[in-house]
Formats: structure tokens, C-alpha cells, sequence
């Protein structure tokens, strides 16, 4: 019979490529379901229909990296077990991707240090704002969290990356995407929150493997790239591969799949999903 063994299968498990993402969560501000909403997509039992506040988390062999730590980030750290965290990246101050930063405390704890987290010196200031306490801690004590800001606004090296902050538009807050490059390739670049994408930008990201790219919903939003807009994005950028994220409620994931133009390499990403690089 086709049966394999359990231990066969963890060996071959090992052997696999360790360098992955994965979507800890691919929904707007509200998440989805919405508090309150009883729409069909808020109602809906497509696991792919319930989305988390967005951020991702890249694993390598060296690194285990988190871009934002959302409201949701505990439910999320647990779900994908994270173990280990070695330094967060910012890409704004907006709740959605920053109120999950006191549930870092854990891994400060664990490695009994501060978490380095990357971001725009502006970005920085406003999450002092809001954390005032992870920053200049009275007393150290090594429960509570502690961070360790790190401005960026050039290319970085970290985890083995080489990390380029590219400064988009979305709304009047300063934010970032970030590209990630590696052996002389472009493998990804994460742009979650996004209305305009310049030509400098565009340019920068052509010849890359995978685009995650904001891409809300169908109608237009002032500081958000609505479906049509991500897809001309993506066309532009030209990435083998595109995903949409940061997704409201207002079209389930199947209906989303099905708006993107045909034979486009573009897909809705959804909680969970993994890309390996
Ligand atoms: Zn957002
Ligand atoms: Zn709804
Ligand atoms: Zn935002």
C-alpha cells in the first residue's frame, strides 16, 4: 500500500528547504470575520474567509524573521508555533500592524534580551508612543518586553537577507515595504499596506520571484490598492508570482480568485499559506 511510515516521512521532512514564509494573517484593519458583520463572507465556513490582521513570518535555516506584530499575533504565534523570533520589522505604526508587540515579551524572556526591531526613525518614534515602557524600561525586568530599535533607511543585512526599506504611499503615515534579496536574487518583497507604488519602486522590484502586495477589495480606498489597482501593480512589477493580501470582507476568497484576469500569476493569499523560496 501507499503508506509511508511516520518516521519515513519525518525524515523527508527534514530534508526539505527550511526557507519559508507563512501568512500569520491576510486581513484588513477589522480582520475578517468583522465584529458585528453578519454578511455572507463574514458567515462563511471557507477557512481561506477568515483572515487574521496581516503579517508575515520568514524562516530560514539561520533566521526566523516577523514582519509587524499584529493585534492578532499571540493566536497567531501559537497557531504557527513559533518558538523563536530574532528581530521584527516594521512597515508602520498602524494599530493593525503594530498592537501585538507586548506579546514579544516571551522570546525577550526566552533569549533574555531586547527584540531588535527595524523600521523608518519616524515609525520608530510613533511605536515609542505607543510603548513608551518597551523602550526605556525603569526597572529591567525579564518577563516584560524590551525592544531594541534599529533605524533603517538603507539596505541591511540580516538573517542572510539583504533588506531593502522601499518607501511607499499609504494615507499620510510614513510607510515601508521591504525587499528581500539573497545570492544576488530578488526573492520577495512584502508591500501590505499601499496605495501608490512609484516608478522607482516598480522599477527596483522587477525580476523578482514573489510580490505580496496589498490588494483590499474591489472598490476604490484612499489609501489602499484596490483589486484592479494591485493588478495593474503586479503587472508592472512582473514578479513570477504575486500575492494579494491585507483582504476585507466584502468578497469571499473564491469570488476575490476569480476577479484576478486569466492567466495572470497573481493569487489571493489567505491565513497559513506557506511559500517555500
Ligand atoms: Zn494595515
Ligand atoms: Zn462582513
Ligand atoms: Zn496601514
Amino acid at each position: 500500500m501507499g503508506l509511508v511510515p511516520v518516521d519515513v516521512k519525518r525524515a523527508k521532512m527534514s530534508l526539505r528547504s527550511f526557507d519559508r514564509l507563512q501568512f500569520l494573517g491576510t486581513g484588513t484593519s477589522q480582520g475578517v470575520p468583522m465584529i458585528g458583520c453578519s454578511c455572507e463572507v463574514c458567515r462563511s465556513e471557507d477557512s481561506r474567509d477568515k483572515r487574521l490582521r496581516s503579517s508575515l513570518w520568514i524562516r530560514s535555516e539561520q533566521y526566523s524573521l516577523l514582519i509587524d506584530t499584529s493585534p492578532d499575533f499571540r493566536t497567531q504565534a501559537l497557531r504557527a508555533g513559533i518558538q523563536r523570533l530574532d528581530a521584527v520589522l516594521y512597515t508602520h505604526a498602524h494599530a493593525d500592524h503594530l498592537l501585538g508587540l507586548d506579546d514579544l515579551r516571551c522570546f525577550c524572556e526566552k533569549e533574555n534580551r531586547a527584540m531588535p526591531i527595524y523600521s523608518h526613525p519616524e515609525t520608530l518614534k510613533q511605536i515609542q508612543g505607543v510603548f513608551p515602557y518597551a523602550f526605556f524600561p525603569k526597572v529591567r525586568i525579564s518577563t516584560y518586553v524590551q525592544v531594541d530599535p534599529i533605524a533603517v533607511e538603507l539596505p541591511f543585512e540580516l538573517g542572510g537577507w539583504w533588506i531593502t526599506p522601499l518607501k511607499v504611499e499609504h494615507g499620510t503615515i510614513q510607510t515601508y515595504g521591504f525587499l528581500f534579496e539573497r545570492n544576488g536574487g530578488k526573492n520577495f518583497a512584502y508591500f501590505s499596506d499601499c496605495k501608490q507604488m512609484s516608478e522607482e519602486v516598480i522599477e527596483r522590484l522587477k525580476g523578482i520571484d514573489y510580490l505580496i502586495l496589498d490588494g483590499l477589495r474591489k472598490k476604490p480606498h484612499p489609501t489602499h490598492l484596490s483589486h484592479d489597482e494591485a493588478v495593474e501593480v503586479a503587472q508592472k512589477v512582473g514578479a513570477k508570482q504575486t500575492y494579494f493580501t491585507h483582504i476585507t470582507h466584502h468578497h469571499s476568497h473564491q469570488e476575490r480568485e476569480r476577479m484576478i484576469p486569466h492567466g495572470l500569476p497573481i493569487s489571493i493569499a489567505y491565513d497559513g499559506f506557506e511559500i517555500e523560496l
